[in-house]
């Protein structure tokens, strides 16, 4: 039987980069570049989240880059 992840950020629907006064800096590059693929991401494309601080140009980065997490994170 699969186990059901309780991951409720991954689990959650794509966020829609929107611009506002807390946006970081250009010069971080941090939502500008998938975390995974470094492929940059377009302004006005969605934007995938995971964790506080990285980006990714697609789900399928996103969830590569979790199963990467789960291999090497905390055992
Ligand atoms: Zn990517």
């Amino acid at each position: 039987m699969p186990i059901k992840r309780n991951l409720s950020v991954a689990t959650a629907a794509p966020v829609k980069l929107i611009k506002t006064a807390h946006a970081p800096p250009r010069n971080s590059g941090f939502l500008e570049r998938c975390h995974y693929c470094n492929k940059r991401i377009a302004k006005n494309s969605d934007v995938f989240m995971y964790s506080d601080l990285c980006a990714f140009c697609s789900v399928e980065c996103r969830d590569r880059q979790i199963s990467l997490d789960k291999l090497g994170g905390s055992n």
